[in-house]
């Protein structure tokens, strides 16, 4: 059987799904038509909804009868780009596993979750002891924003059906720690580009007479956020911030990271934080701001004493929930009209919007799980919230209205997004009775 189930792993590790390299678009349909097959093997129902070049949202359904609960299970197809190549000690899309992990691109985010929970199903068929109904929501496009989520998942009427959704796209700390996590931050991008004239120019003849645009920009941006504490100096805009409950604070303050744990893990010299009490909440419970990329002017060797005619940047905000991307993309847009000299030409653009998550944990599908891992992991489940994103989980969340856990069996050190990606391989297999039991729930 294990056998059997690492094959099927190393099948789709090896369908290299980069959904966004559109070269490999060949290999999205590739992997999606794969993971149909099994499916359909299984006895599901599958449909691929599609539109125009967009990755194929698979649904997939398994009904055992009407009376039984429905089970929706999250996870997603695609994967990140392998680069840097140089710096994996394996080949990105062979899976290989060494010293208990199971390496190549895609086996933590989010193939594993993926095959985990086929390979439960599968068990339970086999057995002959699938109880309730199952639905499948496979991904191909969450590593580029999710951009046809929503308009896809509209067009299966039986997504309705479902009683809980499982998000399997997280993991947790340590091996004996579970972790539900029941908040996310929302996201928006940005790209402004500044055109003061047609032609760089002489700082001599020009300077004090004509607007730089690159000191117009960083002069904007510095606006945004005061550089000591974070904050977000945009007026209004934490006016909707939704603030935690007194439980929620309860769990948040279970799992602390020292200073010293931080500066290990991100190998960086220092830090600084927006909450001086819990400095280790700054990335859970308030939003950020970050430039992410600025161009602009002579930075080649020597002196070149110009007023360069344009300037570009990109930045993004992590969003908390209650505010939304729509309504942040407005603050920003009159912030940047407000703070731009008249005459200088501007384009500010939206590159991506991903709404915050939260759900309510007080619901008894959260306190089967919680159980059903407890047995697993030997621990009690932390419930706590994560500063990334995911926005599958969002849009499942506020159109469906019902319970989400958002969950995963990574670990810690699982490389996502970077070299050497890899699923603990204990993880790998106690994920999957620990998956067996939530379908069987
Ligand atoms: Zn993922």
């Amino acid at each position: 059987m294990n056998n059997q189930v690492l094959k099927l792993f190393s099948d789709i590790v090896s369908i290299q799904s980069v959904s966004a390299d559109s070269k490999r678009h060949k290999e999205i349909l590739e992997a999606a038509d794969f993971i149909k097959k099994e499916l359909l093997r299984l006895g599901c129902h599958v449909n691929l909804y599609q539109k125009e070049n967009c990755p194929p949202l698979i649904i997939a359904r398994k009904t055992v009868s009407s009376g039984v609960k429905t089970i929706g299970v999250y996870a997603h197809y695609d994967v990140q780009p392998e680069d840097p190549v140089d710096q994996w000690k394996t080949a990105p899309f062979k899976l290989t596993i060494n010293n208990g992990k199971i390496l190549g691109r895609g086996t933590a985010d989010d193939k594993g979750h993926l095959i985990q929970t086929i390979a439960a199903f599968g068990n339970l068929i086999d057995k002959n002891k699938l109880t309730n109904n199952l639905i499948f929501i496979f991904e191909g496009e969450e590593e580029v924003g999710s951009g046809n989520f929503e308009e896809l998942i509209k067009k299966d009427p039986l997504l309705k059906e479902i009683d809980v959704f499982y998000v399997m796209d997280f993991g947790m700390e340590t091996s004996d720690q579970p972790e539900i996590f029941f908040g996310l931050r929302g996201l928006i991008a940005f790209e402004l580009e500044l055109i003061t004239g047609k032609k760089d120019l002489h700082s001599g003849v020009y300077g004090n007479r004509v607007y730089n645009p690159i000191n117009v920009l960083t002069g904007l941006l510095s606006k945004i956020k005061d550089q000591e504490t974070g904050k977000i100096l945009i007026p209004g805009f934490y006016n909707s911030l939704r603030k935690p409950t007194k439980k929620e604070w309860e769990n948040l303050l279970k799992k602390k990271q020292v200073d010293k744990e931080l500066k290990k893990e991100a190998e960086v010299f220092t830090t600084f934080t927006v909450d001086k009490k819990y400095p280790w909440l700054s990335t859970k419970i308030y939003p950020s701001f970050d430039l992410n990329g600025i161009i602009g002017g002579y930075v080649g060797e020597g002196v070149k004493t110009i007023i360069p005619a344009s300037a570009r940047a990109k930045f993004s905000f992590r969003l908390i929930e209650n505010q939304t991307p729509d309504n942040v993309e407005k603050l920003v847009n009159d912030f940047v009209k407000k703070n731009i000299p008249g005459g200088v030409r501007f384009s500010l653009k939206t590159l991506g919007k991903l709404e915050p998550f939260y759900t309510n944990i007080d619901n008894r599908y959260v306190e089967i799980t919680d159980k059903i891992f407890k047995d697993i992991f030997g621990r009690e489940s932390l419930f706590t919230r994560s500063g990334g994103s995911i926005g599958a989980a969002a849009t499942l969340s506020y159109m469906f209205k019902k319970p989400l856990i958002l969950t995963g069996f990574t670990l810690a050190d699982c490389n996502i997004h970077s070299p050497n990606e890899n699923f603990d391989e204990g993880m790998f297999w106690k994920g999957i009775v620990a998956m067996e039991r939530i379908f069987a729930q």
